[in-house]
């Protein structure tokens, strides 16, 4: 597992899903009812796929890792904190910012489906909506840490959130010593995808450079 982006949903031939008729069908349905513009739809699919990814995230850690009125903030309502920042969230859903210690480690995942939060970290990996990925998370959370090459203090507590399709997660880890003084926008190239996930950690800053 550990963090390979194999993407093989949709290279099976031409043979569509259940789901992926059941869209086709209510996209046509509601283009015809003059409910959505098909064009706007694609932009929106289209930001996803390349503009909306977990360098939005990056900045918002950053920020919290340097502005404590801003961290304090995100870990009251994130939805809020992420907003005033423009990366907005699809209506009637909530974002939680869970924070690293050196006493608790935070994981997310979605156990149901994948639930996930698109707005900060854009789309999720392939494996992070693998069935080994949803049901060892819960089950064994130090096994797949172990399996993404991390291994925690004994004595670090490991939390997992389950994302629902009304609350979704990230995780704020922990600023890595040795970046005193840096910028916001240097620190930002330290956060990684997967440390927002919990399935990793910051970069070392002494490996940056
Ligand atoms: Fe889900």
């Amino acid at each position: 597992m550990a963090g390979h982006d194999h993407d093989h949903d949709h290279e099976h031939g031409s043979e569509l899903s259940e789901t992926q008729l059941r869209v086709r069908a209510l996209e046509t349905v509601l283009t015809e009812k003059g409910y959505i513009d098909p064009t706007a739809l694609d932009a929106i699919i289209e930001a996803y796929e390349t503009k909306i990814g977990p360098r939005n995230g990056s900045v918002v850690v950053a920020k919290a890792w340097t502005d404590p009125a801003f961290k304090k903030a995100l870990l009251e309502d994130a939805t809020k904190a992420v907003a005033s920042m423009g990366h907005m969230s699809r209506v009637g859903d909530h974002l939680v910012a869970v924070e690293n210690t050196p006493n608790r480690h935070n994981m997310i995942v979605c156990t149901l489906c994948s639930c996930y939060p698109w707005e900060v970290l854009g789309l999720p990996p392939v494996w992070y909506k693998s069935a080994p990925y949803r049901s060892r998370a819960v089950k064994d959370p130090r096994g797949v840490l172990s399996d993404f090459g991390i291994a925690l203090p004994k004595d670090t507590e490991v939390r997992v959130w389950d994302s629902t399709a009304e609350t979704r997660f990230i995780v704020l880890p922990m600023r890595p010593a040795g970046t005193k003084g840096w910028s916001e926008k240097k620190l930002a190239d330290l956060v990684t995808r997967d440390s927002m996930i919990g399935t990793g950690l910051p970069l070392n800053p002494a490996e940056m450079k």
